[in-house]
Order: C-alpha cells, then structure tokens, then sequence
C-alpha cells in the first residue's frame, strides 16, 4: 500500500505514522526526519536545508524531490510505504505522480489529518522528540513515563529548533499558502481521505484505520 499522509505542522503525521509502520509493516518516509539527520550528520544536504528549516520555510524541491526520488526506489518500498511531510506543495505532487507512475505504482490514498489551526501551537511547542531514536511525545498530551526520558529507548529527549512560537507561526503560514492546495489536488483524483485528527492519539488511529477500509482497535 502507498499512502500519503497530509496535514499541518504537529496535525500527528509522525505519531500516526509510527503506528501504521507497524499495523501495515512499510517503510516510514520523513522528510524532515531526513533532513534532520542530514544535519546531525554533516552532509552537504544537511547544511543546505537547515537554514530553510530554521526560518519556518520549505526546502527547494530539486532537493526535496531528489531525495524522495531515490528513497522510494530502494527494495523496501516494493510493497509500499507511508510517505509523511511529503509533498508539501503542489510541485511535490506532481513530481510524485511521475515518479510513480515511471514505476508503475499509483498510490492508494492521502490520508488529510484534520487539526484545527488554533490547536497547532500548543501542540507544537510542547512537542518532544528522542535525540535516538525520533519517537514524539508531548509534554502535557502524551507525556514520557519519566520526564525528559525516552519510553522506547531510554534516549535523552529535546525540543526541535524549529518547534518555537516565532518559528511555528511562519510554518503555519507556508502550510495554508503552499500545503494545503495540495489537499485539492488529491480531492481531485478521488485518494483524498478526511480524518479527525482532533481526537485522542488512538482514536485518531482507529479513524485512520477506517480511512483505509481496515478495521483496528
Ligand atoms: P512537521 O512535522 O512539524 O511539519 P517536518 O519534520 O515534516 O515538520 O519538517 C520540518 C521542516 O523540514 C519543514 O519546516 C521544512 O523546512 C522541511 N521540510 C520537510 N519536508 C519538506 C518538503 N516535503 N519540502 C520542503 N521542505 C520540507
Ligand atoms: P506532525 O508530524 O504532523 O508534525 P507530530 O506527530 O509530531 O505531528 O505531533 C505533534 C505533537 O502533537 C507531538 O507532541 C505529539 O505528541 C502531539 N500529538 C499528536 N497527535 C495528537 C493527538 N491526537 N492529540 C494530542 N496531541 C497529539
Ligand atoms: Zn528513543
């Protein structure tokens, strides 16, 4: 199954992605995940995108395409995959829909992960990652068994640079100009899946279920 996952900055694309991975055993495809490790690396790639990223804008698409290109082409995209932050703009889109259908591979369906946008900051700023292994808390809704603690793997858990009130505002503006066309895009070729994702995590989860004609509880 290819799946797309959309919706705004802290909507819960990545919390939900890390329960599909292991309902639908695909691969979990973040750009920003890779961005981000492309930082912690040092790569060239790494220090183009963070200055994108720190200032709450997309990334050029020669350089987002290009990375999304050659990871769907990997073995373990065979069956399928959750893509999650990408497309992010209408161009994304398209260029997805050539790569697949070079491979001919259409996708299955864009899940719309729908949060009000006055319930985003709050969601944002209390956000927590694990600097090991990136799985999300939050700090009042999802909080870590121990504080500051990683429920997974024990790692250290931080806030991202980008996760800051002056930051998140200019993310939210690039989401309504350039990402949620894309919302139409998909309404067109009949993929489009609503889901409310103002909702607690596993509701949201089993709504997502449904979206995608599967049944979990
Ligand atoms: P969030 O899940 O909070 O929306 P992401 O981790 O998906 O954030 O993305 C963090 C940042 O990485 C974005 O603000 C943007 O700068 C960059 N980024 C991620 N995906 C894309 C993309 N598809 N196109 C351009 N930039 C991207
Ligand atoms: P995205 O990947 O769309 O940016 P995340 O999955 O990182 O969003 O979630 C953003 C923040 O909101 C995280 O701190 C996460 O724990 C929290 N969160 C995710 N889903 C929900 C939900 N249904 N209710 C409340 N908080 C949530
Ligand atoms: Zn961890």
């Amino acid at each position: 199954m290819r799946i797309v996952l959309l919706g705004a900055p802290g909507a819960g694309k990545g919390t939900q992605a890390e329960s599909l991975v292991k309902k639908l055993n695909l691969p979990h495809i973040s750009t920003g995940d890779m961005f981000r490790a492309a930082i912690k690396n040092g790569t060239a790639l790494g220090l183009e995108a963070k200055s994108y990223m720190d200032a709450g804008k997309l990334v050029p698409d020669e350089l987002t395409v290009g990375i999304i290109k050659e990871r769907i082409s990997e073995p373990d995209c065979k069956e399928g995959f959750i893509l999650d932050g990408f497309p992010r703009n209408v161009a994304q889109a398209e260029a997805l829909e050539v790569m697949l259908a070079e491979q001919n591979a259409p996708l299955d369906a864009a899940l719309n992960i729908d949060v009000p946008l006055e319930k985003i900051v709050t969601r944002l700023t209390g956000r927590r990652m694990c600097k090991d292994c990136g799985t999300i808390f939050h700090i009042a809704f999802n909080p870590p068994k121990e504080e500051g603690k990683c429920d997974a793997c024990g790692g250290a858990l931080y806030q991202r640079s980008d996760d800051t009130v002056e930051t998140v505002t200019n993310r939210l503006n690039v989401y309504t100009e350039q990402t949620a066309p894309v919302i139409g895009f998909y309404a067109e070729k009949g993929l489009l899946r609503d889901v409310n994702g103002d909702q607690d995590i596993d509701k949201v989860m089993i709504a997502m279920g449904e979206a995608l004609g599967q049944q979990w509880n």
